[in-house]
């Protein structure tokens, strides 16, 4: 093992680094070293001596990522969970401050005791962290109304590779003509940034005001069309108003039943969708709007089950989390076996998704791989695919079918990634996306941030 050249406390017992070695992404990478700071002083220092030695450096959060961007098996793993103080939550500005390894389900309820509502909400919020969210510009179901982690973010605190500290603040400008946009706000070279331009070592993040009434609708479908057009009417809907329309398919159906302990609900369906709604100030909610528009599209509406209050729709979130959860203990069986979980994350505007999971389930069905368990943003066009890989052989089957979708994706519009990351496992398909002079001005960026190259080897770029 080549040996880690910092001065900080790195610890290089072997059971410490694989407790680091893995996260969803379903890969296993044992670390050199972990180093747990408790200060943004102990980054500082830590990245002035890797930068000198060219000693490489991940962070990691919460490790859910499900690409293998906080993994790593050369140099450090940079964990800043130890770094998970609430610094100031001010209620009258809307405003909180936090270090960066708080976990994002903990400080939604620290904001939600003061009336304020933190939007960004991964399904994985009670295990990732808010320095992971903003690293991955995190999004969730509430999205659809909310807009991912990045316009929730005001100001950062951010530790570069040569170990000095920059305080980064959004402009409140309402015009700018000066210099290249791109150069304009740079809060914005971090988030999303996946580890690889700087460590994030504090976040101010705006917060809004908690709604005082949300409705979640649970809404079953004969037929999996029916759904995704209910989805589009929803959309295109003046009446009502919803923050999330997420939608499973018939194996994600199985899936939340069973979560749910309801396994004979909805019998006759081959769909459902999650709606959440909430009503304008001053407005009634538009429950009858919503059963209208369900009826309309052919919902099985005797079946809709409703959730009201915070831990009935607490429990709607414990349900469609089950979904992924589920299907990340199916794929870790069968790491032994060479195989793993493959999850996509692409997006397609709205209206053409039936039309792309059409696609996506033809090429499946030639290459002869299992149909993948299907559900998510749909209100963004944005499904997610879960394939399970048995073995080596079938997950080179599932990652060509994959790609093939993404080509056709990308035809309609639409993008590889819409709130995952591409970390390692998806960095393949970035120049899918994004043109040769688009790569190369991320190149420019990464180089000029972090010339020695240390900061999260093999993300992204
Ligand atoms: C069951 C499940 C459900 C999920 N649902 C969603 C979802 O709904 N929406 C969504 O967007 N994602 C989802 N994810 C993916 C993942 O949870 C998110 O990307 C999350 O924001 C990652 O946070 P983390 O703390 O776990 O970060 P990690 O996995 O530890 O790290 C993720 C990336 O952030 C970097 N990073 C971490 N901390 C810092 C820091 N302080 N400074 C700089 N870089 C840093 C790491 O290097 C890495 O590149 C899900 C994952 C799972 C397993």
């Amino acid at each position: 093992m080549a040996e880690v050249m910092v001065s900080a406390s790195v610890e290089r017992d072997e059971s410490v680094r694989t407790a680091y070695s893995a996260d969803a992404s379903g890969l296993v990478m044992v670390p050199e070293g972990v180093v747990r700071p408790t200060s943004a002083a102990e980054v500082a220092s830590l990245l002035a001596d890797a930068s000198a030695n060219g000693t490489a450096v991940t962070c990691a959060g919460g490790q859910t990522s499900t690409t293998g961007a906080s993994i790593t098996d050369r140099g450090i793993v940079l964990s800043l969970r130890a770094m998970d103080r609430v610094i100031d939550l001010d209620p009258k500005a809307r405003t909180v401050r936090v270090e960066p390894g708080v976990f994002v389900g903990e400080l939604k309820r620290a904001c939600a005791a003061h009336g304020l509502l933190l939007a960004p909400d991964p399904t994985s919020e009670e295990e990732c962290t808010v320095g992971g969210a903003v690293a991955c510009n995190a999004s969730g179901a509430r999205s659809l109304r909310y807009g991912a982690t990045r316009p929730h973010v005001r100001a950062l605190k951010v530790a570069l590779a040569d170990g000095s500290i920059v305080e980064l603040r959004r402009p409140s400008l309402e015009k700018n003509t000066v210099g290249y946009a791109l150069a304009h706000d740079p809060v914005d070279w971090f988030v999303g940034s996946e580890g690889t331009l700087g460590v994030v070592v504090e976040v101010e993040l705006g917060l809004l005001s908690l709604p005082e009434q949300v409705t979640g609708l649970a809404i079953p479908f004969a037929t999996e069309q029916d759904a995704l057009a209910f989805i589009v009417g929803a959309r295109e809907s003046a009446v009502v108003n919803p923050r999330c329309l997420e939608f499973f398919d018939r194996r994600a159906l199985a899936i939340a039943r069973e979560a749910e302990s309801t396994p004979g609900w909805a019998q006759g369906a081959d769909a459902f969708v999650y709606v959440e709604e909430v009503p304008l100030p001053g407005a009634a909610p538009a429950l009858d709007a919503w059963l209208e528009l369900a009826e309309q599209r052919g919902a099985l509406t005797d079946d809709v089950n409703v959730y009201e209050g915070e831990s009935a729709l607490r429990e709607a979130r414990r349900v469609r989390h089950a979904v992924p959860a589920t299907m990340n203990e199916r794929g870790s069986l069968r790491r032994p076996h060479g195989g793993r979980k493959v999850s996509t994350d692409w997006a397609v505007p709205y209206a053409r998704l039936g039309e792309m999971l059409a696609k996506a389930r033809t090429f499946a069905d030639i290459a002869g791989i299992e149909q993948a368990v299907t559900y998510g943003h749909a209100g963004n066009g944005h499904p997610h695919q879960n394939f399970i890989a048995h073995d080596a052989e079938e997950l080179r089957r599932i990652e060509s079918v994959v790609e093939q979708t993404l080509r056709e994706v990308i035809a309609m519009g639409g993008t590889v990634a819409a709130e995952h990351g591409i970390g390692k496992i998806k960095r393949k398909w970035l120049p899918l996306q994004m043109s040769p002079l688009q790569v190369r001005t991320m190149h420019a960026v990464k180089r000029e941030l972090d010339p020695a190259g240390i900061l999260a080897p093999g993300n992204v770029l």
